[in-house]
């Protein structure tokens, strides 16, 4: 075990009340890659269309397509890896007391984990846009093959409860990020570049609560400076150890 990790550990040992940001980062260990470029992915299909809320609303069957050829297989096939895992028993430990996610993929909750906030929503859920009634993705999945955007018992188009780019971000998971993170005297982020708000402002008023900051992350990031323990590195790797 590396200085860094003995040191982090003992951090997070000491912690009462501690939350956990993850990102991008952490999915990517259980093998969901993020946007073409970044996980240097091949994919047929267009970010700037199918996750922007404009194109969503002009032609929802290219969602669709690329949800049933790309993203579902890759959600379906994704198991939540040894850091997930930890984070559950720091849970159980009653270490920590909220998970504060970027990431759609429902895997804390798969791993186990109790309190977990999305941000962004969660592309296993499946929201009918007149009726607001919510389905599974496997059971939107499963009627995929006869009709082209999926409709809703009412009628009503569905829609991925997931944050497009133009769409706010959810106010109850935010009011509930902001008030762990006030609460918090020790916050961790775990596999997020922090350069997307409010990603980035979040952490920020951790610190500035008088919160520990510590950051687990592949690569640098424009909160490293201001942390009090910074391990580059993935996270799996950092919080089996711990
Ligand atoms: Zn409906």
């Amino acid at each position: 075990m590396s200085e860094k990790t003995k040191q982090m550990k003992e951090l997070i040992r000491n912690s009462h009340n501690l939350v956990v940001f993850s990102g991008a980062g952490l999915s990517a260990e259980s093998g969901i890659p993020t946007y073409r470029g970044a996980g240097g992915l091949w994919s047929k299909y267009d970010p700037s269309k199918y996750a922007d809320i404009q194109y969503f609303n002009q032609d929802p069957s290219y969602y669709w397509r690329f949800f049933k050829e790309e993203r579902y297989p890759v959600i379906k096939a994704a198991r939540p890896n040894k850091a997930h895992e930890a984070m559950v028993r720091l849970e159980q430990q009653g270490t920590l007391f909220q998970v504060i996610t970027q990431n759609i993929d429902g895997l804390h909750q798969e791993a186990g984990q109790r309190k977990v906030c999305e941000l962004h929503g969660n592309t296993r859920r499946i929201i009918c846009l007149e009726c607001n009634r919510s389905y599974h993705m496997d059971e939107v999945y499963r009627g995929l093959e006869k009709i082209l955007p999926p409709l809703c018992s009412c009628g009503g188009l569905l829609k991925p409860d997931v944050v497009l780019f133009g769409e706010p971000l959810p106010q109850e998971a935010l009011n509930t990020a902001w008030q762990a993170t006030r609460e918090c005297d020790t916050f961790l982020v775990v596999g997020s570049s922090l350069v997307v708000n409010p990603a980035a402002q979040i952490p920020l008023l951790a610190k500035q609560n008088g919160s520990l900051l510590l950051i687990i992350n592949i690569d640098t990031t424009p909160l490293d400076e201001m942390a009090d323990l910074v391990i580059h590195c993935p996270a799996s790797e950092v919080l089996m150890e711990i």
